[in-house]
């Protein structure tokens, strides 16, 4: 099936029972006139001309749509303060990115946090894929104000990215490719999706090690239920070898502490510090290696 059809049949998804009701209080909504948007750390709506009724309502449209997971967002006073303060994973990729005139994608983009702080980097445009109707709805809340005709979201994974052949100049895969129990292909998916020469940006959860070998989960890691493999920062290089890319740069590693995830008011299950061993904070309860993350840069052969 092509691209098309698979996101024109995915629309239908918005229609769940859980999601129809969310889209009908989305459109609902009243204009609010003029916004001043403002894209640092927190993603910031201002307008002088709107009602405190039209706050409610919006505030009451994003509480239907939680968890927020990514953030944080602040609507016309309204602060969306997410599960994760995604404003650190993206301060550090931001001195390294050059993102001007480029065609650019975010594979498993959330709510687009990303996509929304990339755009003071002038990309000619940003598409966003992820296969969750609520993160989209989030994301709709927000471009909505926001109207950026250089933003696209498609309710898309990454297995569909190779649909996009030799399109994007610069490809995000950030917190994604553990979730995958075939990363080779997921890798070669992304490689499609760039045009040659084209740059990868990546991050995942990592073992301390020398040799090229995984950590296999016999059920959850960090109480996540699909996390497939965690490599060692070489077996991660020698997966994105055999997908097609080369020249393969560590930018940074990073352990996630509880400033960066924590249980929020939007956000109310449990977060990190359920996850970590009570005992010893360099376990996860099931007693592996504490989350730390390898993000990594490489390029389409
Ligand atoms: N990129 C963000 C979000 C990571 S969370 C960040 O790094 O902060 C993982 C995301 O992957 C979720 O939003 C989830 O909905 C999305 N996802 C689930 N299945 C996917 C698939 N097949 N392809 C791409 N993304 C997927």
């Amino acid at each position: 099936m092509n691209i098309e059809s698979i996101i024109k049949e995915r629309e239908a998804w918005l229609g769940w029972k859980n999601i129809a009701p969310i889209r009908e209080a989305l459109e609902r909504l009243p204009e609010v006139g003029e916004v001043e948007v403002s894209l640092g750390d927190c993603v910031r709506l201002r307008s002088d001309a709107i009602a405190p009724e039209t706050i409610e309502k919006i505030e009451s449209v994003a509480r239907k749509m939680m968890p927020w997971r990514k953030g944080p967002f602040d609507l016309f006073g309204i602060f969306i303060d997410s599960e994760w303060r995604s404003d650190r994973k993206f301060n550090l990729l931001k001195p390294y990115l050059d993102l001007e005139g480029k065609r650019v994608a975010d594979v498993g983009c959330n709510n687009g946090y990303y996509m929304f702080r990339m755009l003071e980097l002038r990309p000619a445009g940003i598409l966003g894929v992820d296969p969750s109707p609520l993160f989209r709805s989030q994301f709709d809340l927000i471009n909505r104000y926001v109207e950026s005709d250089r933003l696209r979201y498609e309710m898309l994974g990454i297995e569909h990215m190779r649909g996009f052949a030799d399109i994007f100049d610069t490809v995000f895969c950030l917190g994604v490719l553990y979730h995958r129990s075939d990363p080779v292909v997921a890798l070669k998916s992304l490689k499609q999706s760039l045009k040659r020469g084209g740059e990868l940006y990546l991050d995942t959860f990592m073992i301390e090690g020398e040799e090229p070998v995984c950590l296999v989960p016999e059920s959850t890691y960090s109480k996540i239920s699909n996390v497939h493999f965690v490599p060692t920062i070489p077996a991660l290089e020698n997966w994105c070898k055999k997908a097609g890319f080369e020249r393969f740069e560590v930018l940074e590693i990073v352990k996630t502490d509880p400033e960066e995830q924590r249980r929020t008011d939007w956000s109310r299950g449990e977060s990190l510090e359920d996850f970590l061993h009570p005992e010893d904070p360099e376990s996860t309860v099931e007693g592996y290696p504490a989350p730390r993350r390898v993000y990594i840069k490489t390029y389409r052969k």
